[in-house]
């Protein structure tokens, strides 16, 4: 049983504060749902769990099984048991998906050659896909299967997967979220999953839903907070302080016929 705990917080990017003191706390099997609106620091949450260059923490703490998570390198933090599917994951040519996986599988041998292609068999990818370059000129969907491929044989304690299920079409959300929810139930795996629609959560079976609104949590509950966001939208949960400058603020876009 491992605990992922997020206490307080706080991070800035490019001199901005983006978040404001997060508090989270997943246990291993648990599947946490994480939705908010546009730019309110969702993705910034899973760069500063993984140390992204850039991404400066400046408050609270972070510890896997009582470890400091933000004392490692994030080759350290990945090794510790952190896996994180990007948003848009990044494309690294001249790095074959055959060698990460090797590289960081959690088996060996013809253990790992076997299992690799039953996980590309059942994510819909291609073997062929192997002797890729990681993420070059992939679709999007396929960026995101290739990513649950990694994540099946990399064996995290846990998961962030930053919206997952954008680029993906009706097969692959459901062959995703179906190989995700397995391993929390088999490897007993924790996810935090940002995500904007239900439909993820379909197959992926959320413990706790949280609305992340202006860099922290402000509502947490269970998966039929998910249903009402979708049917209601975010208003309930962004105040007027919070919400975003409006064009007419900015002067940016003021309209320019106005007397
Ligand atoms: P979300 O994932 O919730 O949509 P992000 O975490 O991507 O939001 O972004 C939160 C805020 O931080 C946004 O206003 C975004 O413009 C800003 N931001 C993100 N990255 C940078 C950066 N490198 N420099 C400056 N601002 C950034
Ligand atoms: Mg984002």
């Amino acid at each position: 049983m491992s605990d992922l705990v997020i206490e307080g917080l706080c991070a800035t990017v490019g001199g901005t504060d983006i978040l404001k003191g997060v508090d989270l706390h997943i246990r291993s099997g648990e599947v946490h749902a994480l939705m908010g609106p546009n730019g309110s620091g969702k993705s910034t949450l899973s760069h500063a769990l993984l140390g992204r260059p850039g991404y400066e923490v400046t408050g609270g703490s972070v510890t896997l099984d009582g470890e400091d998570i933000l004392a490692l390198t994030t080759a350290e933090r990945a090794s510790a048991g952190l896996f994180l599917a990007m948003q848009r994951p990044t494309e690294v040519p001249g790095v074959l998906l055959r060698d990460v996986l090797a590289a960081s599988s959690a088996l060996d041998g013809d253990d790992h050659d076997d299992a690799v292609l039953v996980e590309l068999e059942r994510i819909g990818l291609d073997p062929a896909f192997l002797d890729r370059p990681i993420n070059a000129d992939l679709s999007g969907g396929e960026k995101k299967r290739n990513e649950t491929v990694q994540l099946a044989m990399l064996r995290p304690k846990f998961a962030i997967l930053d919206e997952i299920d954008s680029g993906l079409d009706v097969d692959g959300l459901r062959l995703v979220s179906q190989r995700i929810e397995e391993a929390t139930n088999n490897d007993d795996m924790g996810v935090l999953a940002i995500t904007h629609f239900t439909r993820l959560l379909a197959e992926l079976k959320a413990d706790k839903v949280h609305i992340f609104s202006a860099g922290k949590v402000v509502e947490t509950a269970g998966p039929e907070l998910a249903d009402e966001l979708e049917a209601e939208g975010y208003a309930r949960w962004v105040t007027e302080t919070e919400a975003p400058v409006k064009e007419s603020n900015t002067g940016l876009y003021d309209d320019p016929f106005a007397i």
